[in-house]
């Protein structure tokens, strides 16, 4: 064990949150001071080239509930996530975003399901302010397909606004596999699950930190992770496009045998193959995705990095155990 226990660990990913970070400390601390019970607050720096670590470093030094994992470089929201659940010592683990666009008080309503007996319990997006159009409607449309696609249930609108069981962790952090899909892992792996509502805030400063190329890896990671479908749509397209081609066929040679016009067309043939070309193309891409998500799987290098821990008093003794 590396620090006293707690009864609970918040777990804040950050990356590039200078503008944020001691705002959500302070209501972070107000919300759990409050419970009256002990807690750990474990902040993960995935990487961020500004003052992010020095001051949640600052703060550690004066506050013994503090913890710091900074990493060695920028490895993914999901796994900052992850890592913080390999450190979490609580007895109920929650996740939430370091930009106050999850409100910490909503984590008081998750402590009462908890304590109610569920053992996970998710918050589900009401409503999201401030956030462009494009954020929304790729965000439906992807937990949409996404939920189409898996044979378990993926809530709708969740992120990884979470609370968590001890149990549950141990057992996510079992699963091993390197493309994690957090809120997706959750919902595969079972247990009594409940949720409570609650309305997205605006970000309450800096940018977001996903720009549309991550959100992209996102989905596919999300897709890949859970369902094979992609690959399947592949095989039935195949099939379509033959037996289509085939029909097509026969056309042709009828035409040519009995009806004395002869077949022309240059440009048919031509968008014919570029259209098949493409096709083939597309599918040796999904293809692809799946391969270099085996290839990830097969290095076994470690998920993530860690340059420096700050917040455990009692290290040594922890590392003797
Ligand atoms: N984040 C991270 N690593 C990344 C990108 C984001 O740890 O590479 C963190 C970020 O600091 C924030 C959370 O993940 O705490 C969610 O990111 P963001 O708020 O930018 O995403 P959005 O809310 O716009 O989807
Ligand atoms: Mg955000």
């Amino acid at each position: 064990m590396k620090a006293a226990k707690v009864k609970y660990s918040i777990i804040v990913p950050m990356y590039n949150e200078e503008e944020v970070i001691e705002h959500t400390y302070d209501r972070l601390k107000q919300v759990m001071d409050g419970t009256n019970e002990t807690y750990e607050l474990i902040f993960v720096n995935d990487g961020s080239r500004d003052r992010t670590v020095e001051l949640i470093s600052m703060i550690s030094e004066f506050d013994s509930n503090v913890r710091l994992i900074d990493f060695s470089r920028n490895f993914g929201h999901q796994i900052a996530i992850s890592a913080g659940m390999d450190y979490a010592q609580g007895d109920a683990i929650v996740v939430i975003d370091a930009d106050l666009q999850d409100p910490p008080e909503v984590i008081l309503d998750m402590i009462a399901k908890w304590k109610e007996g569920y053992e996970v319990v998710y918050g589900k997006r009401l409503k999201r302010k401030g956030e462009t159009v494009f954020k929304k409607v790729t965000a439906k449309v992807f937990y949409r397909i996404l939920r189409s696609m898996t044979s378990f249930d993926i809530p709708i609108d969740t992120g990884d606004f979470r609370l968590i069981d001890r149990k549950v962790c141990d057992v996510l952090r079992g699963l091993k596999e390197k493309n994690r899909f957090v809120r997706g892992l959750v919902s595969w792996i079972g247990f009594r699950q409940t949720m409570v509502e609650y309305v997205r805030e605006e970000r309450f400063a800096g940018e977001t930190k996903y720009p549309l190329k991550k959100m992209i890896g996102f989905a596919l990671d999300g897709i890949t992770s859970f369902s094979y479908k992609p690959l399947k749509i592949a095989t039935y397209v195949g099939f379509t496009l033959s037996i289509g081609s085939f029909l097509y066929l026969l056309v042709v040679v009828f035409q040519k045998l009995f009806s004395g016009f002869p077949v022309q067309g240059w440009a048919s043939i031509v968008a014919v193959n570029l259209l098949f070309n493409g096709i083939i193309l597309m599918i040796l891409g999904v293809i692809g995705e799946y391969i270099g998500r085996i290839y990830d799987e097969s290095k076994g290098r470690p998920l993530y990095i860690v340059r420096e821990v700050q917040g455990y008093p009692d290290k040594n003794e922890a590392e003797d155990e």
